[in-house]
């Protein structure tokens, strides 16, 4: 695998330290060059002669690189693992990793962050300021929604989704979920949040805030039926994956005024974004950052090299998606 005695990994993007002296000393460590495209006949070729690939979101890990001989493990520097072909990689015995738990309340803060900026029309109101516009107190002004008491319906109730209803609470939030797997009563009556159907919460939330994982089931979970049942004064979030919202729907039902706004991370065709919602005033749109702080993103970098170094150590590393890999 190596000439040098150390097994030899594929790192599809820089990583933050302590994440690349942890994998430094457990592997000879490739770097994938940056002007390489990244589609997968291009990994599979740079992943020849690799026992893992650390990977990243933006990069399809599928049959084509899952089958490359001698692979063993992929870990991804992410708690979503939708870019992996998960069954694939159990055919063919390589173990995939994430990053659960260390990105929690970063994600959380920042899909509230979304919350209040699009409500309180923060980024508007900063370019009309900058503008010059700003001549004076007005009582009409960047009238927004209010946020205290107001309700919040939450749409997947894991580590994250748990974490925005908690920040909720001090709001005075009333909180509605939505989620196949209730939370235990305890949870539930420790966070205030009821659990509702679909319908319900779409219904009678002022907020709608995604935290589902991108799968065949929640893909287009928000479109055009969802978007029709919501309140008009409605505002979406999404910091879970673009292809749980519609994004044409959901531009639509803004046109239209079926919903009064949005707040987004993350989009279907990224780093595309819709240009019907550029132009858009209560639309706040950020470029996947919501786990984006030092200390997260060195958290996340750290776990995913421990995830790797434990690997090609021979163990099993600490936050294996696909334990019926046998090795
Ligand atoms: P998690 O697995 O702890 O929680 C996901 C929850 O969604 C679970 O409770 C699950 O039961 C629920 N769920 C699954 N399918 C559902 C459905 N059809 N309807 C309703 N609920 C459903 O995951 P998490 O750590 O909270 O992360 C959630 C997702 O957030 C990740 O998969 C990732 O894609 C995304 N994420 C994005 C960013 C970002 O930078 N924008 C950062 C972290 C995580």
């Amino acid at each position: 695998m190596s000439t040098r005695g150390k097994p030899r990994v594929l790192l599809m993007h820089p990583i933050l330290d302590p994440g690349y002296s942890i994998l430094s000393e457990a592997a000879e460590v490739a770097g994938y060059p940056a002007d390489r495209p990244l589609d997968e006949a291009s990994i599979r070729e740079a992943a020849e002669g690799c026992v893992g690939i650390v990977s990243q979101l933006i990069d399809p890990i599928r049959e084509t690189v899952l089958s490359t001989p001698g692979l063993k493990i992929v870990s991804n520097v992410a708690v979503g693992f939708d870019n992996i072909d998960v069954p694939a990689a159990t055919a063919h015995q390589v173990m995939v990793t994430n990053t659960p738990g260390v990105l929690d309340d970063t994600t959380a803060d920042f899909a509230f962050t979304l919350l209040m900026t699009t409500a309180r029309r923060v980024v508007e109101a900063d370019h009309f300021t900058r503008q010059g516009r700003f001549r004076g107190w007005a009582i009409d002004m960047m009238l927004g929604t209010d946020i205290f008491g107001a309700t919040l319906g939450i749409i997947g109730i894991g580590r994250i989704g748990r974490g925005v209803a908690h920040r909720a609470k001090g709001f005075n939030m009333r909180v509605l979920y939505y989620d196949p797997h209730p939370l235990p009563p305890d949870a539930e009556q420790q966070l205030g949040a009821a659990r509702v159907d679909l319908n319900r919460l779409l219904a009678e939330s002022d907020f709608v805030s995604v935290h589902v994982p991108l799968t065949p089931e929640t893909q287009h979970m928000l479109s055009t039926p969802q978007f029709e049942r919501m309140k008009r004064s409605a505002i979406v979030i999404n910091t879970s994956r673009g292809p749980v919202v519609d994004e044409a729907a959901l531009v639509e039902a803004l046109t239209a005024k079926k919903i009064a706004g949005a707040g987004l991370d993350v989009y279907e065709r990224e780093p595309a974004v819709h240009p019907g919602l550029l132009p858009m005033t209560n639309v706040v749109l950020a470029p996947h950052i919501a786990s984006a702080t030092v200390r997260t993103r060195s958290e996340m970098s750290a776990m995913a090299a421990r995830n790797m170094a434990t690997a090609v150590r021979g163990g099993r590393p600490p936050n294996l998606l696909n334990p019926e890999v046998k090795r």
